[in-house]
């Protein structure tokens, strides 16, 4: 069935030896790898496509932004899975459609016409990228932070700004350079403010002349009445303290109505920035379409019980992408969510490989939500307990540190969080793309569309 297609992609021969039933996982983000470890044991061939070679753990993504990580720490090579999984194979190429009918998906490998790639089971956990709300325009001047590629421009934007503004001999201009706008208070602008805060504060004190860095203006908008509401009443007061705290400051029922080169217009109020950061929403990619499939409110396909497409029972679509009711609440798009439905459309599939029936349906263990708020002061939300301060912060530490993909990365994260919290150095102040920063003018960096 699959000999043609297997030519084609060239898989290894211990893939094609005996014709085993095929599970094609699109996504290779958390709800699409934990599906394939799932796997690792089941009689089937798994096929991972992605359009990216590697691996991102997204939660760390704002401190490669703000320079405490490099890239490699956070992300890894999505083959390296095959090392450790002898019935999974990986295929670098963007998923452009799904055939139900003909139980194909349709792969765009780069400098290849597209091929179809037949699925007994399909996996679904494409993510979410940055939404402007309709607004594409900003996208150019105010980057989102989804990718390693998002973060590695947005650090050479931070980097850049103090460079200009060290060079810079009108104040106002000097000035604009040294404003910071993020827009979106949620778990990663909040995150992102802080720890650019103390950026500012420690890490880039003494290195210029003629700037007084940690005089820097960040600035972070929030269009609804509080930042964080999702953590509740009394932990956004506590963020809202501690961000006020290190410096940053904080302004709530504002709708950003215009970015542009020269900044912000917020409310009506212009403000003068050269680095704004998008940080206020994120959107599924569009499988509702590709499936023909009822979407939510936020375009996430809403899947039935077993996370199975409706009316498609060998399809399934899982993570940020999917949208589940649970007690009459859609889950949150966060990694835990992800990673349990990962881990339970992988048991799913084993069981009824297996012959086995009668899968409980999904039901989200909710362990809490936590976010972290600069140096020693992190959140946790639970249904029983809200708690903030240095030793959650701790915790929050420690699980991200395990939440990392591979030991070289925990080691390598470990390392340098030791460094950077005992001296305050960041060793990732890298400018990756000096042409674009040193341009006459200042133009908006390039900025790749999701
Ligand atoms: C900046 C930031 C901070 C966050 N912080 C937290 C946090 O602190 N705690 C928390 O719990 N959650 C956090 N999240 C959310 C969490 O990262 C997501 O909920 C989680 O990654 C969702 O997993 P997923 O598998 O659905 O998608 P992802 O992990 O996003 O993976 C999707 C994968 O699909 C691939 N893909 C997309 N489209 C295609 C296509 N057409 N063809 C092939 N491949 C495709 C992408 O390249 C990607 O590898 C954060 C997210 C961001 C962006």
């Amino acid at each position: 069935m699959h000999d043609e297609l297997d030519e084609a992609l060239r898989l290894p021969e211990r893939a094609v030896k005996e014709i085993l039933p095929r599970v094609v996982i699109v996504g290779g983000g958390i709800g699409g790898t934990a599906a394939a470890r799932a796997l690792k044991k089941t009689p089937v061939e798994v096929l991972l496509i992605d359009r990216r070679n590697h691996y991102v753990f997204q939660p760390l993504l704002y401190q490669v932004a703000t320079s405490v990580l490099s890239e490699s720490e956070i992300a890894s090579p999505i083959r390296q899975l095959s090392d450790s999984q002898e019935n999974l194979s990986v295929i670098m190429g963007e998923v452009v459609g799904v055939d139900t009918a003909g139980r194909e998906v349709v792969v765009d490998c780069e400098n290849q016409s597209a091929r179809r790639v037949p699925y007994d089971f399909l996996i679904l956990a494409t993510g979410t990228h940055p939404t402007y709300f309709g607004n594409d325009r900003f996208s150019e001047f105010a980057p989102g932070l989804k990718t390693l590629t998002d973060a590695r421009r947005i650090r050479d934007r931070i980097l850049g700004a103090f460079e200009r503004a060290e060079l810079e001999d009108d104040l106002n201009e000097q000035k604009r350079h040294m404003t910071f706008v993020l827009v979106g208070g949620g778990p990663a602008g909040v995150e992102l403010a802080a720890s650019l805060a103390q950026m500012t504060a420690t890490t880039l004190r003494s290195n210029f002349r003629r700037i007084d860095p940690s005089s820097a203006s960040i600035i972070l908008l929030e269009g609804g009445k509080s930042i964080l509401p999702a953590y509740g009443d009394e932990l956004s007061e506590k963020a809202t303290a501690q961000l006020k705290k290190i410096g940053v400051e904080i302004r709530t029922g504002v709708m950003v109505e215009n970015i542009d080169a020269d900044g912000v217009v917020a409310a009506g109020v212009r403000i003068p920035s050269s680095t704004v950061i998008w940080t206020a929403g994120v959107k599924p990619f569009p499988l509702g379409d590709w499936l023909g499939a009822k979407t939510d409110r936020a375009g996430r396909v809403l899947v039935g019980p077993y996370l199975e497409v409706p009316g498609h029972m060998e399809v399934f679509a899982i993570g940020d992408t999917a949208g589940v009711l649970q007690d009459n609440k859609p889950l949150p798009g966060v990694a835990q969510v992800a990673l349990q439905q990962g881990k339970y459309v992988g048991n799913v599939i084993a069981d009824r490989v297996r012959g086995r029936v009668g899968a409980q349906p999904f039901r989200y263990n909710d362990k809490g939500n936590m976010a972290v708020v600069g140096k020693n002061f992190a959140l946790l939300q639970t249904e029983k307990m809200h708690t903030s301060g240095f030793v959650t912060w701790l915790i929050w530490a420690f699980i991200h540190i395990m939440s990392l993909p591979h030991a070289q990365n925990r080691i390598r994260v470990y390392t340098q969080w030791f460094w950077w919290y005992f001296t305050g150095q960041r060793s990732s102040r890298i400018i990756a793309e000096p042409e674009a920063v040193l341009s006459k003018g200042q133009k908006p960096l390039p900025f790749e569309p999701h």
